[in-house]
């Protein structure tokens, strides 16, 4: 069974002070939520500062991006290893931000995808379409595309026991601009049948799918309803505690 995960995806938003006192009250907020995977990714700075505060409770800390390399001479970059020791369990890889602003290519998720897993840190790797790709008809076969090269030398248990997948269209992040249930839908299910395909029934039914783009309070009910939406990435909406405790709530499964 999956059980529903609902991560927030800060990017560059509060300071370490700003991010201690949200974990501070997400704490007690979730502590009686055991049905629901739930994730906070702050910016690396804040890292071990939230991981320490939510270090007796149910949430978990992702870092929003690492390095491939173990160490070396990388500027400005920062290991897998290195967000473990801070107290990272996950990792954000392959964000539209990151492929967008910052040129990461399906190679590279894929290096980045494996540098996680050999740190024992949870990838969650993100897919989705621009807008143009999607008003040309080009949605499944950029998934495909994303999802072939991405996750290229994964064993299917790897799949099974580890991977995170986040769709999450490059249209309705940022933007307001929700897909539809159905959109959704569509997507997880052609997703989940390409890890059938290609790593087996098992990798794809324990595979978390998650959907991202303008979810709220609002809208998530009726995205978790669908039977392949397995939870959310949120970015925005997770910034305001109240707001993210009622969306890891609505993600229940007695709720739904
Ligand atoms: C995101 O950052 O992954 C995201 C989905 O952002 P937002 O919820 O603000 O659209």
């Amino acid at each position: 069974m999956r059980l529903p995960l609902v991560a927030g995806n800060w990017k560059m938003f509060k300071t370490v002070q700003e991010a201690f006192v949200f974990a501070k009250e997400l704490g007690p907020l979730v502590k009686d939520i055991t049905d629901v995977e739930i994730v906070i990714a702050p910016p690396f700075t804040a890292i071990h500062t939230v991981a320490e505060a939510l270090r007796h409770t149910s949430a978990f800390v992702a870092a929003q991006n690492i390095y491939w390399e173990r160490e070396g001479a990388f500027t400005g970059e920062v290991s897998a290893a290195m967000v473990k020791e801070a107290g990272a369990e996950f990792v954000i890889i392959g964000h539209s931000e990151r492929r967008r602003l910052f040129g990461e290519t399906d190679a590279i998720v894929g290096r980045k995808l494996q540098a996680a897993l050999a740190a024992a840190l949870t990838p969650i790797v993100c897919i989705g379409e621009t807008l143009e790709e999607r008003e040309g008809n080009q949605t499944l076969a950029v998934l495909d595309r994303q999802i072939k090269n991405g996750l290229d030398g994964l064993t299917a248990d790897q799949v099974a026991d580890t991977l995170v997948l986040a769709y999450e269209p490059v249209w309705a992040i940022g933007t307001g601009r929700v897909a539809t249930n159905s959109q959704a839908q569509e997507a997880h299910a052609h997703i989940r049948g390409r890890l059938r395909q290609w790593f087996g029934a098992h990798a794809a039914e324990n595979c978390h799918i998650l959907y991202g783009g303008s979810v709220k309070p609002d809208n998530i009910e009726g995205l978790m309803r669908e039977p392949d939406v397995d939870g959310a990435l949120v970015g925005g909406a997770s910034l305001d505690v109240q707001a993210f405790v009622e969306m890891v709530t609505k993600s229940r499964p007695a709720t739904l």
